[in-house]
């Protein structure tokens, strides 16, 4: 049963890095933010469309990565889209934890939405490679500077 979980892991990853979500650029974006992860080759940029209410109404990214890195993108920019720039914070910062920490090492980064998290768990593989870490991780922090960071000025 293990491996067949382990398989059917692999298939949701493997997916997701050959057909890509979101691999686009949003004309109305307002925030972006590059990630580059040279261990490996992997460069995103990550766009960002918020709203006045905070929302991100529209995430997307561009760029070349391994399978991980563009798998671990493309489910980033299913799980944020529509979430509050305070939930999509609380998601980074948890799925960050289950990239690194074991599970008991876990801290409380605010209310995150259970189902995302669930379907993040896939990743969490990557724990026993240090390298995949950086794969796995880097549009989630492009995404998280985008959120952090001031808009993009509209005549760039
Ligand atoms: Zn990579």
């Amino acid at each position: 049963m293990m491996d067949e979980l382990r398989e059917l892991y692999q298939e949701v990853i493997l997916d997701h890095g050959k057909n890509p979500r979101n691999l686009r650029h949003p004309d109305d974006a307002n925030r972006e933010a590059r990630g580059e992860n040279p261990m490996c080759g992997d460069k995103f940029t990550v766009y960002l469309k918020v709203n006045d209410q905070k929302v991100v109404e529209d995430v997307a990214f561009e760029g070349r990565g391994c399978a991980i890195s563009t798998a671990s993108a493309s489910m980033m920019t299913e799980v944020v889209k529509g979430k509050t720039a305070e939930e999509a914070t609380a998601l980074f910062h948890t799925f960050h934890d289950l990239c690194t920490k074991d599970d008991h090492e876990h801290c409380d980064h605010g209310p995150v939405d259970e189902e995302a998290m669930e379907k993040l768990m896939v990743l969490s593989g990557v724990r026993q490679f240090p390298v995949r870490v950086k794969c796995a991780t880097l549009a989630w922090h492009a995404m998280n500077a985008a959120l952090t960071g001031e808009a993009k000025a509209s005549s760039e």
